[in-house]
Parts: structure tokens; C-alpha cells; sequence
């Protein structure tokens, strides 16, 4: 029997803890009608992998609590909050199914997607993922900015990045393999599901909205994402750096020349404080920001140098010494 594992990181998601469950438990004895074809969910043993990512609320003690009478939960606590994409990476590690499927604890993800996603995997898809066709109750503005960063970073890059493609997906064994091969501790998961390659999918889907709580992701927080997902994922800003350097000095240099002839031949009185002014700022304004620039990736190399692990794990189930990786996947 086929072993398929839900991966799902939590920050206080206490409110939807219950209700998640009770649907995944619906979810995996339900019968599904996939293109023609009747899709059994019993035929797979199920893990619902609860990653708490450093919850203040008592999402711990109700994942806890589901364990207790259902031993297809299985529960992984980390040492404090390593944000999702870390999360996300953690149960990679210790989901033992022969397939993942990411999905968020707050129900965005419908599950009646879940079985075409399944459908794919077994005709030889590794990486069956869901695009949005809406994205849910989200402020206009949060859509424009979103898709203009796609568009930025599909530009700034040669790997194409997927707009309104998520984390939500079913990822074979294999895809999984690789994708925890690559431990770097800023992680920008949309850019790696790229990355690694591998048969990809795609499945549509309507984006709900969030059951309870609200969204971890605010503005400044996904201002970090995106230069995250730049700076992780292409070099290309540095390039900007000096392509604009260059012109900048060939235009100094065209008007040097202007100058150098317009005095020789016409003569010229000292004059254009404001131009000069304008000028300096400028240039000052373009140095600042080529710095910061270099600053963001030498930012990282100083993290990544360190070589420390993306996540901490305080325990996995009943086990407070942190199990060896191997271990729990036998
Ligand atoms: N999440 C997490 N760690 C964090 C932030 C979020 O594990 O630091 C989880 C969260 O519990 C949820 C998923 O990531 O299951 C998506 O978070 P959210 O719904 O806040 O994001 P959005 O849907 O707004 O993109
Ligand atoms: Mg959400």
C-alpha cells in the first residue's frame, strides 16, 4: 500500500487545528471521480505531519490531542518559530510517505484538488502542483504587487518561477529527495521546486479563504520575502549594479567632452549650482544603492557560511531526544 504523507506547518493555528483534521479524516476514506475514474482514498495509508512552528497558542497541545486517538498524526515541534518555509523543510525530513502533499492549516488549500494531484503522480508526475485560478479574499493591492514581483523576478532570471503557483503540491518521493539535499537556511521554496526540475503538473484550482485567525504574511513580511526570493535566487541585481554604473560613467564622460568644447570655444562663467546639486544626490543615491545591494548578498554568504541547520527540532511525536533523520524515515 502506497504511504502518502500531508505535510503541515502551523503558527498559531489553534482555531483550525480541529477542523483541518476533521476533514482530512473525511478526506481519507472519501471516493473521488477523477477524469472518469474512480479514485479510492482508502487504497493509501495516510500521515497528516503536523509541524509546529513555534506556536504561542495551544496549537502543540490540540495537534497532541488528535494523536492521542488517531496515530496517522504524527507531530514534529520545533524549538521556536523558523517560519514556514524552514517548517516546510523540517517535515520533508520526517515525512515517511512515498509521496508529500504540502498543504496550509488554515483550509486555503481545498482538498477536492487533492485526488487529480494523486491522479497525475501515478501516471509518472513527480511534482503535481496546484495554480490559483482566484487567490481568495486578498486586498487588491496585495494581487498587483504579487504580480508585478513575478514579472521583476521571471525577468531578473533564467529558472522560471511560476506566478499563482504556491506550496501547494504533491511531491514524489524523489522530487522530496532532492529537494532536502539543498539545506540553505534562507529559503526560497518557490524558487526551488523550480530548480530541482523533475515531471511537473499542473492541477487548477480556486483559492478559498482563510477559515479563522489571520494571515502571518503582512506587508513588510512579504517586502522580506520578495528580496528573499531575488537575492536567493539570482545575482542579476548585481549585474543591474554595473550595467547602470557603466552608463552612468558614459554619460559623465559625453557631457565632459560638451563641457571641455562648449569652455574652449564659447568661453563659460561658473554656473548650475542646482544641476551640480542634483547630481551629487544622484550619484550618491546610486552608490547607496549598489552598496546595499552587494550588502544583501554578502549579508547572505555571512549567514549561509555558518553552516547552521535550517530548523531545530525540540521533538517528533512522543520523543523528546531529537531522533535521527534516517531513524524515523525506516
Ligand atoms: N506558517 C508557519 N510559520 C510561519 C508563518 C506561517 O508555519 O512563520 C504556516 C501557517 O500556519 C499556515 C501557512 O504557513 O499553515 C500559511 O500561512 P498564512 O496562512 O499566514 O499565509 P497566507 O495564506 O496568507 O499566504
Ligand atoms: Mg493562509
Amino acid at each position: 500500500m502506497k504511504k502518502i504523507s500531508f505535510i503541515i506547518p502551523c503558527h498559531n493555528e489553534a482555531e483550525n487545528i480541529d477542523r483541518l483534521h476533521r476533514e482530512l479524516d473525511r478526506f481519507s476514506t472519501a471516493v473521488y471521480d477523477v477524469n472518469g475514474e474512480k479514485m479510492d482514498m482508502s487504497r493509501f495509508e495516510w500521515e497528516f505531519l503536523f509541524i509546529n512552528d513555534g506556536s504561542t497558542d495551544n496549537t502543540l497541545e490540540k495537534v497532541r490531542q488528535l494523536r492521542k486517538d488517531d496515530k496517522r498524526v504524527t507531530v514534529l515541534n520545533l524549538t521556536r518559530n523558523f517560519g514556514k518555509e524552514s517548517a516546510m523543510l523540517a517535515g520533508m525530513d520526517y515525512a515517511g510517505g512515498d509521496a508529500v502533499i504540502n498543504i496550509d492549516a488554515d483550509l486555503q488549500d481545498p482538498l477536492d484538488v487533492v485526488p487529480e494531484m494523486i491522479y497525475w503522480w501515478e501516471r509518472g508526475y513527480d511534482d503535481v502542483y496546484g495554480k490559483r485560478l482566484s487567490r481568495g479574499k486578498e486586498s487588491h493591492i496585495r494581487k498587483v504587487l504579487t504580480m508585478s514581483f513575478y514579472r521583476m523576478l521571471n525577468r531578473m532570471s533564467d529558472i522560471e518561477t511560476l506566478p499563482n503557483v504556491g506550496d501547494f503540491r504533491l511531491l514524489d518521493r524523489r522530487a522530496v529527495r532532492a529537494l532536502t539535499q539543498l539545506r540553505e537556511t534562507q529559503r526560497y521554496m518557490k524558487g526551488l521546486y523550480c530548480w530541482v526540475g523533475f515531471n511537473k503538473k499542473e492541477v487548477a484550482f480556486d483559492r478559498a479563504d482563510r477559515e479563522a485567525g489571520k494571515s502571518n504574511f503582512h506587508f513588510v513580511k512579504l517586502l522580506n520575502l520578495a528580496i528573499e526570493g531575488i537575492t536567493s535566487y539570482t545575482t542579476s541585481p548585481l549585474r543591474y549594479a554595473t550595467v547602470s554604473g557603466l552608463l552612468v560613467s558614459l554619460c559623465a564622460f559625453v557631457y565632459l567632452i560638451y563641457m571641455l568644447v562648449k569652455t574652449l570655444v564659447w568661453g563659460e562663467v561658473v554656473a548650475g549650482f542646482p544641476t551640480l546639486i542634483c547630481v551629487i544626490l544622484f550619484l550618491g543615491g546610486m552608490q547607496l544603492l549598489a552598496l546595499g545591494i552587494i550588502g544583501e548578498y554578502i549579508g547572505r554568504i555571512f549567514n549561509e557560511t555558518k553552516g547552521r541547520p535550517p530548523y531545530m527540532v525540540e521533538s517528533y511525536n512522543e520523543e523528546r531526544d531529537i531522533p535521527i533523520i534516517e531513524d524515523v524515515k525506516e
